[in-house]
């Protein structure tokens, strides 16, 4: 039993319109483990024509699906909430598998990926408009909420299951259909999750997913059909500007969840132990291959000496390894550029007077595996503090007042996630408000919840998912004007 065997060979495949496919001309590709670098699996690889398959099964499904009572969209998601919960072995193996980070961390972005489901299978019921009398009189206002219509999902590999749930589910209780384009390194968990989909009742054609190495050709073809009414995409900005381009001439719909460089901001007046385990994960979740991962570590001078070497403390502490193997804290990166773009990173920040406190390099042997390293006095203007480090690396830059951390803290063109640790309540008001970021956890390593709108401004996009905003993006408001007299 390697874990592998939880996604049958037949799911291996492209699903356009309730079927199990092969790619046109029968190409397929390689799915690699991040541990070894060894084949896993293969799965296919859809042409641009497979994928237009795809849309023509959405829209040949959309207009029933609109039209399918809420609840019953809601109860398809509960169901499927239950399998997957059920599941959750099998899933968090087989992501592990896939993408490296261990089965434990795994296991908790099922349950954070699936709470998604959860919680749209109970917001489908409460989709409404509004009435009112006109300001004037004479008339009535009434308002009505309808789906936006076929969907293209673009997902990254760093979180296969959640950043797929995050939009699955809301498009599927708003009563919309889509093509589902994941990660080429990490499609596994998303056949999976449209197996147990179509288990749970999904009509056919409402959601169809092709695994493919074109992303960049298939998203184009399927952009530039006008019966494409929607693109939401995950991944880094770069990649997010090309498909807001795309998106102009079928002026289609956009949701941009993209690049973050999260600053974790730490005042003399913290509670500091608390303030590391906040940074543990803030910095180690996902191995620091995340959207919201601290990326800068903004920290008060009187205090910036003790919080690093606690900080290195644990780090250095932590067990790295294959992700499915017991007592492992710390998995592969994706993959060796990845290895390679932290290492370069770490490299410069020492160059520019960086001090190494812990790790600091990649470790002999097979697999994409880099320690975890705490840098302090990392001077302000050091590369690492600008650009995404995407690993398990946490740079400490010191600072002296509120202002110049507000200022560091805002000095990039990201604006995803952030962190403040204060036991001051009127800071803590005066950071909600100062900065510009579309999330901020509170003494906490934490942000993202299922109830609560994830999103960004700035160059990390725009749109929310999850909360009660996260169905409006998949829903259009007609506006109906009713003579009264
Ligand atoms: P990426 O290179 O932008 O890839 C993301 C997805 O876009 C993959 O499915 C990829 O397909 C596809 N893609 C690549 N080129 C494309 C093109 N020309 N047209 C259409 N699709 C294309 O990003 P990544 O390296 O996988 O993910 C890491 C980035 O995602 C980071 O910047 C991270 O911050 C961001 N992220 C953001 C959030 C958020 O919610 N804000 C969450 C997670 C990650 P292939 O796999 O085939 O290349």
């Amino acid at each position: 039993m390697t874990g592998l065997e939880f996604l049958a060979p037949e799911h291996r495949n492209l699903f356009i319109g309730g079927e199990w496919r092969d790619a046109d001309g029968g190409e397929r590709f390689d799915v690699l483990d991040p541990a070894d670098g060894s084949v896993l699996a293969d799965v296919a690889d859809a042409s641009v024509a497979d994928s237009v398959e795809a849309l023509d099964a959405a829209v040949g499904a959309q207009a029933a699906w609109g039209r399918t009572p809420p609840r019953e969209r809601g109860e398809i998601l509960r169901r499927a909430f239950e399998l997957i919960a059920s599941r959750a072995d099998g899933f968090a193996t087989l992501m592990s598998l896939e993408m490296g980070k261990t089965v434990a961390e795994a296991k908790g972005e099922v349950s954070y990926g699936n709470e998604f489901f959860r919680w749209y299978s109970e917001e489908a019921v409460r989709i409404h408009g509004r009435w009112m009398q006109a300001p004037a009189g004479g008339s009535r206002l009434l308002t009505i909420k309808k789906p936006v219509g076929p969907c293209l999902f673009v997902t990254p590999w760093n979180f296969p299951l959640a950043m797929g749930t995050r939009k699955i589910g809301p498009a599927i209780a708003a009563g919309c259909t889509m093509v589902v384009k994941p990660a080429a390194q990490t499609p596994l968990t998303m056949l999976a999750l449209a197996a147990v989909l179509a288990e749970a009742g999904l009509p056919d054609g409402v959601l169809n997913v092709v695994t493919t190495k074109r992303a960049g050709k298939v998203s184009e073809a399927l952009q530039a059909d006008d019966r494409l009414r929607k693109i939401s995409f995950t991944g880094s900005t770069g990649i997010g500007k090309v498909l807001v381009r795309q998106s102009a001439d079928q002026l289609q719909r956009v949701s941009m969840e993209l690049g973050g460089n999260a600053p974790f901001l730490v005042f003399e007046d913290a509670d500091v132990d608390a303030a590391v385990d906040g940074a543990m994960i803030a910095k180690m979740r996902n191995m620091g291959e995340a959207c919201t991962a601290a990326n800068r570590f903004l920290v008060h001078s009187s205090v910036a000496e003790e919080f690093g070497h606690k900080l290195a403390d644990r780090m250095g502490a932590l067990k790295l390894g294959r992700g499915q193997e017991t007592g492992v804290d710390v998995g592969p990166l994706i993959d060796e550029n990845a290895v390679e773009s932290v290492g370069q990173l770490v490299t410069d920040a020492v160059h520019d007077g960086a001090k190494v406190v812990v790790g600091g390099s990649a470790p002999d042997g097979p697999g994409y595996f880099y320690e975890p390293t705490v840098l302090l006095d990392v001077p302000a203007d050091s590369a690492i503090n600008s650009e995404e480090i995407f690993g398990p690396v946490a740079p400490i830059t010191a600072f002296d007042t509120e202002e110049q951390a507000i200022e560091r803290a805002n000095a990039t063109e990201y604006g995803l996630a952030s962190y403040v640790y204060t036991r001051d309540l009127a800071r803590t008001i005066r950071m909600a408000e100062s900065l510009e970021f579309g999330m901020i956890g509170v003494n906490t390593g934490l942000v993202s919840n299922p109830a609560a709108p994830f999103g960004g401004v700035k160059q990390s996009g725009f749109g929310r998912e999850g909360g009660f905003e996260g169905i409006e993006e998949y829903l259009d408001t007609t506006y109906v004007s009713l003579p009264a007299d």
